[in-house]
């Protein structure tokens, strides 16, 4: 029985890249060592290490001055580097509240910062994205700080907001790597791996050079994305196989066609999906409004919570994993990244369908 894995993360990693790991777990091009024993410092982990950024430049068509950081401590930790970081003389940041994501970001730069909500859906239940017009910008703000897809609420801009000179500043964790995006138009973005990169423990972060440099006093080392950006992500030992993990997925996706197949296919698998949803004449539910709904993470209720068990253990039971919603709203949620093939959409759509026509 195939299996279809729609965690929300760590979530499914393309098959080949998994095969191929396991085929150089040990001896890693001959070298008699695993990628997992290298030093860091080594001509092997050296290569590996500027492919996977070269692999991710080309992939993202990331401009030459910008710089590329593979860091730890989750997007949580961007949380506080990104006002330690981006400050500089600067009175206060402009944050968007969208969701669960950004109101975390919103409490973690209280601590570092004045912040300015500029804009928020909780009239609606965090279900929608508020139409730029409305949105309070300061056009002194050090930044503007936005989530392009919370995890969470399934809600996804499929617009970039123009701040003119104020930097705009992206957590992707949940949505890199899914659509074609220009790179330029952000001062910086930021990644937890897990999603849709490769295993937990790496966070990408893409940063404009001239915002580097002016790091807030006090600031401990670790946090200071120069001290980073200066020892090609090597100031301390970095995460060696969750970048060299991530360095696969790049491969693999350049060799499938790269961002732009992907974009396709993920408007595919989440066309279907809702599709499904809105047919069934009421017994499944997607709350989140249609302009807005996210191609990565799809929220849903059954109009009946009491069969919500019954439906997660028949999924389970065909091989449809991880499908329940995360704790604070309840319901179902089907994540599916760039490693969910069409497939794995077709049989949980298949499956809702006969799920909702047996209780009909
Ligand atoms: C998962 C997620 C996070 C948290 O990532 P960690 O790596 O666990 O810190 C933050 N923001 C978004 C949008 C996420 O999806």
């Amino acid at each position: 029985m195939a299996i279809y894995n729609f965690s929300a993360g760590p979530a499914v990693l393309p098959k080949e890249v998994l095969l191929q790991a396991r085929a150089e777990l040990a001896d890693w091009h001959g070298s008699g060592m695993s990628v997992m024993e290298m030093s860091h410092r080594g001509k092997e982990y050296m290569g590996i290490h500027a492919q996977a950024e070269a692999d991710l430049r080309e992939l993202m068509g990331i401009p030459a001055n910008y710089r590329v950081l593979f860091l730890q401590g989750g997007a949580h930790l961007q949380f506080s580097m990104i006002p330690l970081n981006l400050m500089r003389d600067k009175a206060s940041a402009d944050y968007v509240n969208t969701g669960e994501w950004s109101k975390k970001a919103i409490a973690e730069a209280k601590k570092f910062c004045a912040v300015n909500v500029v804009a928020d859906n909780k009239d609606k239940n965090c279900s929608y994205v508020p139409v730029f017009d409305t949105w309070k910008c300061d056009p002194n703000a050090a930044y503007l700080h936005y989530t392009p897809n919370e995890t969470i609420g399934g809600v996804e801009f499929n617009w970039i907001p123009g701040t003119g000179d104020v930097p705009l500043v992206a957590d992707m964790s949940s949505n890199i790597l899914s659509r074609e995006i220009d790179v330029s138009r952000f001062g910086l973005i930021y990644a937890g791996a897990q999603k849709n990169i490769g295993p937990a423990g790496l966070t990408l972060v893409i940063v404009r050079e001239d915002l580097l440099g002016q790091v807030a006093a006090g600031t401990p080392t670790m946090l200071d994305y120069k001290i980073h950006a200066d020892g090609d992500s090597m100031y301390n030992t970095p995460p060696t196989f969750a970048i060299y993990m991530a360095g696969l997925v790049f491969q693999w996706l350049k060799k499938n066609g790269g961002i732009a197949a992907m974009e396709k296919t993920n408007i595919a698998k989440s066309q279907l999906l809702y599709a499904a949803i809105d047919s069934s004449n009421g017994f499944y539910n997607c709350p989140v409004n249609k302009a807005d709904r996210s191609r990565m993470n799809v929220p849903f209720t059954l109009k009946d919570a009491a069969l919500d068990g019954e439906f997660l253990k028949q999924a389970d039971a065909r091989g449809l994993l991880q499908l329940k919603g995360h704790r604070s709203v309840g319901g179902m949620r089907a994540s599916i990244y760039n490693a969910m093939p069409l497939e794995g959409v077709q049989a949980l759509v298949g499956f809702m369908n006969e799920f909702a026509r047996s209780k009909a």
